[in-house]
């Protein structure tokens, strides 16, 4: 059986690592997976030294991770660069975890309203018509894809973490809920909005929200 604490969840650190790096050190997990909004002023690995080597660290993108930047090129371009779980399902602990980076956007899809755009390939085409050159900007690289949800949903995981929220919450979005359920998830972790709550969605799905900077176990409860 998988023990509670194999496995911790990082809620937006917004440049504060102290409380993960202490986390680590007392409960020595497998593995940390930290759920979006780093705020890095310098590359991922500089704040997190001290643990790097004695846990592995996977990590998915929040909306603050694009903007400035400096910020995106500080998580995207850093040493742990090939930890990211978005769009992945990764065995870690003898949990199969997916990951589910970025925001619903407005311009592209905002559940459950119908998508703007059903993928990168195709804005790229339609947008670069008008204007050159035709790489999307770091606002676009933000948004939750319908063509890659839809590419995630078709995976099966015991764990899905997100920065956006399910239906769980008032600012949540029924489009999570969907891919909970189609993963066949037992559990869902999110961050962004910065509030510790279980609870349980359809099929039994528990939820869990995790505060910003709070570190909790594979039970939900705060370390
Ligand atoms: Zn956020």
């Amino acid at each position: 059986m998988t023990k509670k604490r194999s496995v911790l969840f990082a809620g937006d650190p917004h440049g504060n690592f102290a409380p993960l790096i202490s986390a680590v050190k007392q409960c020595q997990p497998e593995a940390v997976v930290l759920l979006g909004d780093y705020d890095l002023k310098k590359p991922l690995q500089d704040y997190i030294q001290s643990i790097i080597g004695k846990t592995k660290i996977w990590w998915i993108p929040g909306n603050h991770d694009f903007d400035p930047p400096e910020h995106y090129h500080n998580l995207f371009s850093s040493q742990l660069s090939g930890q990211s779980l978005h769009l992945k399902v990764i065995n870690i602990a003898g949990l199969r975890i997916a990951g589910l980076g970025g925001i619903f956007l407005g311009r592209v899809w905002y559940p459950p309203y119908s998508p703007k755009w059903q993928s990168k390939k195709h804005f790229i085409q339609v947008s670069s018509e008008f204007t050159s050159p035709s790489a999307l900007s770091l606002k676009y690289k933000s948004a939750i894809w319908p063509e890659e949800w839809a590419q995630l949903k078709k995976l099966k995981a015991d764990i899905l973490v997100t920065h956006e929220a399910p239906k769980s919450h008032k600012h949540g979005f029924i489009a999570i809920d969907q891919l909970a359920e189609a993963m066949g998830v037992k559990q869902v972790f999110h961050g962004h909005l910065h509030e510790h709550y279980r609870t349980e969605i359809r099929q039994g799905i528990e939820v869990v929200g995790v505060r910003d900077a709070q570190i909790v176990d594979l039970f939900g409860e705060e370390v």
